[in-house]
Order: C-alpha cells, then sequence, then structure tokens
C-alpha cells in the first residue's frame, strides 16, 4: 500500500511507515495513493463480516503483508458485532458500541493495536493520543499490557464525562492519563506540537492513536459494509447514512467505503453547535470558532483535523462537496430526539440522536436511512437519564471500572510539563 502526505505530496510512505509515523511533514495527513474497487460487492456482502473485512483491508494493504496475517489480525480485532436495529420503517440503527468500551473506537483501536505489532521495528513505542472521550478508552484498552508500548492520553479535564474518565483512567500499567487544564483543542495541539519536535519524536519513539492513524479509518471501513450486508439489494440502492461527526474520522471512512463500491446514495455530515463543517458547506468559508461544550461531548471539536482527508477524497473522485448532507443540531434539539426515539422504543445517547435527527429532517420517502450509533447509551448515563427521567443500567465493563480508583495526573495546558510526563514515563 502507497500513501501519500497530503500536504506534501512527494512524502510517499508504505502502510508500515504511515502506521508506525501517524502523521506526515508539516503535519500532513497521509492518503492512500490508489483504492482498489469491489466490482461484485453482493459477493463481498454475503460473505460474514470477519472474512469480509480480512478481504477489504487486504485489498487495500497490498503485498506488504500476507492475506493470512490480514485475516487474524481482523480476527483478533473484530470480536464483537455490529449489528442494525430497525427504528422505524425504512430507518435503522448502526450500533457500533458492542466493544469492550462500548463505543465504535474500539473497531479502529484495535485493529491498529494489531497494526502496529504488526509492522513494528522492535524499537521503542509511546503512543501519545487527545481524546474528548472515547478514544482514549478504546485505545488504552487495545494497548493495555501489551510490551514496550508505552500510552499517553491527555483529555480535557472536567470536560468528558466521569464514567467515560472512570473507564480508561483507572488501568495504570502500561496506560497514563493526563488531565489537561483546557478544552480538547487544546489536548490536539498539544499531541501536534509533540510530532513537530523531531528529537523528542525520535527519543520516545512516538506515535499517535488519534484517528489520523491510517490504520484506523481502514478498520471503520469494514462496518459499512457489514451495515449495507444487513438490508436487502433494494435497500441498500437507495441508502442515506447519517453519521454523528466530530473529528470527522468516521465520515471519512464511510466515503472510503464508497469509494471501494459500496453503493451508497450519500452522506449526512450531523454535528452538535461545534459547526464548523456544516457552516463551511453553506458558506465555503472556514471559520472555526472556539469549541463549545455539549452533551455530545466526544464531538465538542471544531477543528476537525480528518477534514482534509475528505477533502482530498472528494477531489479524486470529482464528487462535489455539495453533494454532502449537513446539519447542526443543538442540545435541546438532541434532548427531543433521545425522547422520539425512546416513544420508538429505541434507547440512545445524544451523539446517535444528533444524527437520527438530521437524517429524519432529510430523508425522502424513497430512501432508506442508516445513523451511526456511536455509542452505548450507559456511556452518557448521567445525560439519558435526565432527559428520559430514567436510570438506565450500567452494562458488566462499565459497572466495573465505575467503582475503580483514577489514576490521572493533572497537568498544565504546557508542552514543556507535557514533554516532562513523557520522560518520566519511559
Ligand atoms: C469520537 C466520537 C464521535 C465522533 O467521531 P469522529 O470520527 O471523530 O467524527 C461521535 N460519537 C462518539 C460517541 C464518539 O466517541
Amino acid at each position: 500500500m502507497k500513501l501519500y502526505n497530503i500536504k506534501e505530496n512527494d512524502e510517499q510512505v508504505s502502510f508500515g511507515q504511515a502506521v508506525r509515523q501517524g502523521l506526515g511533514r508539516n503535519q500532513g495527513l497521509f492518503f492512500p495513493s490508489e483504492l482498489p474497487k469491489f466490482d461484485d460487492i453482493d459477493a463481498l456482502l454475503a460473505e460474514d463480516f470477519v472474512s469480509r473485512s480480512g478481504k477489504i483491508l487486504s485489498a487495500l494493504i497490498g503485498d506488504e503483508l500476507p492475506q493470512d496475517q490480514v485475516n487474524s489480525m481482523v480476527d483478533a480485532a473484530f470480536q464483537f458485532p455490529a449489528p442494525i436495529k430497525a427504528v422505524k420503517e425504512g430507518v435503522y440503527a448502526l450500533e457500533l458500541f458492542h466493544g469492550p468500551t462500548l463505543a465504535f473506537k474500539d473497531f479502529g483501536g484495535r485493529f491498529m493495536a494489531q497494526s502496529l505489532a504488526a509492522v513494528s521495528d522492535g524499537g521503542k513505542i509511546t503512543i501519545l493520543t487527545a481524546t474528548s472521550g472515547d478514544t482514549g478508552a478504546a485505545v488504552a484498552h487495545a494497548f493495555y499490557g501489551m510490551e514496550d508500548i508505552n500510552v499517553v492520553i491527555l483529555y480535557p479535564k472536567g470536560k468528558i464525562s466521569p464514567l467515560q474518565e472512570k473507564l480508561f483512567c483507572t488501568l495504570g500499567k502500561n496506560i497514563h492519563t493526563v488531565a489537561i487544564d483546557g478544552d480538547f483543542d487544546a489536548c490536539q495541539a498539544l499531541v501536534k506540537q509533540a510530532f513537530d519536535d523531531q528529537a523528542l519524536r525520535e527519543e520516545i519513539g512516538l506515535n499517535s492513536a488519534n484517528s489520523i492513524n491510517i490504520s484506523r479509518l481502514m478498520a471503520q471501513i469494514c462496518y459499512y459494509f457489514e451495515a449495507a450486508s444487513q438490508l436487502t439489494k433494494e435497500q441498500r440502492e437507495n441508502l442515506v447514512i447519517s453519521v454523528p461527526s466530530g473529528n470527522f474520522g468516521n465520515l471519512t471512512a464511510g466515503l472510503l467505503a464508497k469509494a471501494l463500491g459500496l453503493p451508497i446514495k450519500r452522506f449526512i455530515a450531523a454535528t452538535n453547535a461545534n459547526d464548523t463543517v456544516p457552516r463551511y458547506l453553506e458558506t465555503g468559508k472556514w471559520e472555526p470558532k472556539p469549541t463549545v461544550a455539549t452533551t455530545s461531548n466526544a464531538m465538542d471539536v471544531s477543528q476537525p483535523n480528518n477534514w482534509p482527508r475528505i477533502e482530498e477524497l472528494c477531489g479524486v473522485k470529482e464528487w462535489g462537496l455539495e453533494t454532502l448532507g449537513k446539519g447542526a443540531v443543538t442540545d435541546e434539539q438532541s434532548a427531543a430526539s433521545v425522547k422520539d426515539l425512546n416513544d420508538l422504543g429505541y434507547l440512545c445517547e445524544p451523539h446517535g440522536a444528533i444524527a437520527y435527527r438530521v437524517l429524519q429532517e432529510q430523508l425522502a420517502e424513497d430512501e432508506t436511512g442508516l445513523f451511526l450509533c456511536t455509542a452505548h447509551p450507559a456511556k452518557f448515563k448521567e445525560v439519558v437519564d435526565d432527559i428520559l427521567d430514567a436510570d438506565i443500567e450500567l452494562p458488566g465493563p462499565l459497572a466495573k471500572h465505575a467503582a475503580m480508583e483514577l489514576l490521572s495526573e493533572d497537568l498544565a495546558n504546557d508542552f514543556d510539563a507535557l514533554k516532562e510526563v513523557l520522560r518520566r514515563v519511559q
């Protein structure tokens, strides 16, 4: 597999390099130079999740890793299903939260851990990642206990749900969690700064597990195929998919699935009040505002770092950006949407409910709608309980971690302080 740096096209890397490096020069994202195309989609969709995903990922990775090895990586990473549930006539929820940390990021995090182990050159590896909530948990659990890999996770202090925090800040061993005095964009900026520091990068074998790592996006392509495989042929020919978006990795993966040949009529980019992209699609002006805190905090991102990949892909495929649906949803509207879904007999948390809301508004009668449910409702228990005046049950993994002690350290929003932490944990 060959990839190039979107910002400096002459930088070309293999899959292994892209996975190890994360980001290219000048903070450029890597993008595949060629995308395979599957002609017989129906045959591919007839396969089971793991074998189909092995084929898709192997076609992308090419001869760098043997098919057998890719199959076992997928087998180890995808040990949980991605079912669709009908919520009403013509509208389905894609449940991506059946993994160990109850959010879709388990797919990408676990496949990235497998990929990194497969392409490692034996040197020291430090994973540095910023999280607005769920990436941290997925990455922490995916890498927990792996030898020679240290994980440092930054998150905005007081801005993620207490349960989310418990899920990944209680592990210990090779997992180090740092509560930064700032918002998610500040955490992300610190990570970028660390990557710009070439000496530090080499000293500690710096790697990011953010959605900037191409292996995570590649894994996410697979559940779009899995969703389509559960619909009838007629339904999937007229399929509209609504994606609750923050950093826009999920939507990038969906568009990549379409580029590989999956027939998806159109996508909708649904955000909360952090609406840089919907406004950009409306006005053509990229004008991020300060990030605001919402009840869908995993999408509290005003400078989505995967957006350049979407522009690149749309450019390569000559898909006009105007073909993307869009919508920004307030906290009040998302609460109303959680209630609507509950009335339909479907328990949903605010991220999924935002995607549902925009889909509802924009779906035509002859279309089939699918909205992505990115987290288990219990992961946002405080918010959901409050909206529905209920007391929803915690699933096993959350209940266990909720009782454990937090091991995070607090840190100022300061690069030198972070450097000190990075060196100390080696
Ligand atoms: C990360 C996350 C999102 C946003 O996904 P992106 O790929 O960053 O757009 C949405 N919902 C939940 C629950 C998340 O954890």
